[in-house]
């Protein structure tokens, strides 16, 4: 087996990338960086995937939690590439491969932020900057009808993990007692561990009644409120100091500001069903082992 990772060099790609070594699985990573191991997309667009390819995942994405990147529309324009046409290229590249699996990643944004309970099998039109960028990222990894490759994409909530995404933005202010819920906190939080989204990504591959969308969330429901109880208990800190609405736009462009205000309540129901299961399904444990502690 030898698996190809479009972003193989991120927060969620390295996991991928350890999971695999771990299992004795080679893999080659796709990064713009050079490196042992990895190719660039430009060799991809070149010379293609590597010719013992088995099965090609794509994490690739510019980081939209990023405070520093101000959100301007040639920053915009970078998410939107960074994903779109990564999936596209390795769409385009591994029709040529034996390869039977192709496993990409998109967001939960997909579905629009209300009440209404989401699965798998929800229709949701495009209604923001962000659910059309999900809608063009999985059409971008729709492959050719005849073709006997697996397609799965995996809708994933917020990842919580120790060394990326955000836990790592939000251990500073939660360290120092500054954290809170944002807003009320009453809207939901969709979120899987990252064992758990790893181990989704390579039951994708492995499992080959896998296929079409997957809900990367855990089963339990959660907001934002409860969250915040949760890492700040395991964290001993107190989070009671809410951050304002009218704080996140004074200083935040209106896009970024919804992935903090909004959230939508989604169910792994065709994972269930695959049989997939979770090591996390309860968010103080996810919490503890993201931190350090053990707590089961
Ligand atoms: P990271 O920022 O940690 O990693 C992103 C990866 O994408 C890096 O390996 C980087 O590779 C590559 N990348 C960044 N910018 C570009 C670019 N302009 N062109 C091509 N490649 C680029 O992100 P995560 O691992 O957290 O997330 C990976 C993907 O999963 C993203 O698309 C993200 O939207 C999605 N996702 C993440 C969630 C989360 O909570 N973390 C939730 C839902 C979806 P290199 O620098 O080596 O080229």
């Amino acid at each position: 087996k030898h698996v190809v990772i479009g972003g193989g060099t991120g927060f969620i790609g390295t996991q991928i990338v350890n999971l695999l070594s771990h299992k004795g699985i080679s893999y080659t990573c796709i990064s713009r960086m050079p490196g042992p191991n990895r190719i660039s997309w430009h060799d991809l667009e070149c010379y293609g995937l590597p010719e013992n390819t088995t099965a090609v995942i794509n994490v690739a994405g510019q980081n939209i939690l990023d405070p520093k990147q101000r959100w301007s529309e040639g920053f915009k324009q970078n998410v939107i590439n960074s994903r779109v046409e990564t999936t596209k290229s390795l769409a385009k590249a591994i029709i040529y491969t034996k390869a039977d699996a192709f496993v990409t990643i998109s967001g939960v944004s997909y579905y629009k932020p209300n009440d209404k309970e989401y699965t798998e099998e929800s229709k949701c039109e495009k209604y923001d900057f962000l659910s059309k960028l999900c809608h063009e990222w999985e059409a971008a990894a729709q492959l050719p009808k005849d073709s006997n490759i697996r397609q799965t994409t995996i809708r994933s909530g917020v990842v919580l993990g120790k060394t990326g995404g955000m836990i790592k933005q939000i251990y500073l202010p939660f360290f120092f007692g500054l954290g809170g819920p944002i807003a009320n906190g009453n809207q939901y939080m969709p979120w899987i561990h990252i064992s758990d989204l790893v181990n989704l990504f390579l039951f994708s591959i492995e499992n080959k009644t896998v296929h079409g969308i997957l809900n990367g969330v855990a089963p339990q429901i959660i907001t934002n409120k409860e969250f915040t109880k949760a890492f700040a208990s395991v964290m001993q800190r107190p989070a009671f100091i809410p951050v304002p609405r009218i704080f996140l736009n004074s200083i935040f462009n209106k896009e970024r500001v919804k992935i903090m205000l909004e959230g939508q309540k989604v169910i792994p129901k065709r994972v269930k069903e695959l049989g997939f299961q979770y090591q996390y399904v309860d968010i103080n444990c996810a919490c503890a082992e993201v931190i350090g502690k053990n707590k089961l």
